[in-house]
């Protein structure tokens, strides 16, 4: 899983001249007036075959402001949260990131005390920064690779935020309902 081509960009101005430089694209390729003649159907068809599925272009949200993966099984490129939310439906969990029982391990953690403190009575989550969760992760020594991976899979099973994975996203990470 590890060696999947993936596109990131982190820095937000960036990101803005990729989703500019993307819509431009879709201006190019399809002009929202031009008059229908066979042949201008014929062009948007052979259009639509080139961008969907391309590297500006998520087949399965539509979206074209995301980070992409590149999917060699179907020489297609989907957006992580699309890509990864697939591959988690369809993955033997033996195969995920991090083993079964370091998903326990940092489920426990991210619901103690160190954590969420869930169950507590002043429990807490740090949003869709995953402050907890990359806590618990670099306490395990989880590389920041691996932690990326494993997040969006958090996401795809429901787990937007700390505490999202501990009420939503748990019993699919675990395969079981959680103990704590
Ligand atoms: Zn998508
Ligand atoms: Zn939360």
């Amino acid at each position: 899983m590890r060696h999947e081509r993936t596109v990131i960009i982190k820095d937000s101005r960036l990101r803005k001249l990729r989703d500019g430089l993307r819509g431009l694209y879709v201006d190019h390729f399809f002009p929202v007036n031009f008059n229908v003649t066979d042949e201008s159907e014929e062009i948007l068809k052979n259009n639509s075959k080139i961008f969907i599925g391309s590297i500006c272009n998520c087949p399965s949200c539509n979206s074209i402001n995301r980070d992409m993966i590149y999917n060699k099984h179907e020489g297609k490129w989907y957006c992580l949260d699309c890509y990864y939310s697939i591959k988690a439906r369809n993955t033997n969990p033996a195969d995920w990131s991090l083993s079964r029982k370091e998903i326990r391990i940092f489920l426990r953690v991210l619901a103690s005390p160190e954590g969420c403190q869930y169950n507590g009575h002043e429990w807490r989550c740090g949003g869709k920064e995953f402050t907890y969760a990359s806590r618990a992760l670099d306490l395990m020594e989880i590389s920041k690779d691996t932690q990326e991976e494993f997040l969006v899979f958090c996401r795809a099973f429901g787990g937007h935020c700390d505490c999202e994975i501990l009420m939503n996203a748990a019993p699919f990470l675990l395969g079981e309902e959680p103990s704590y």
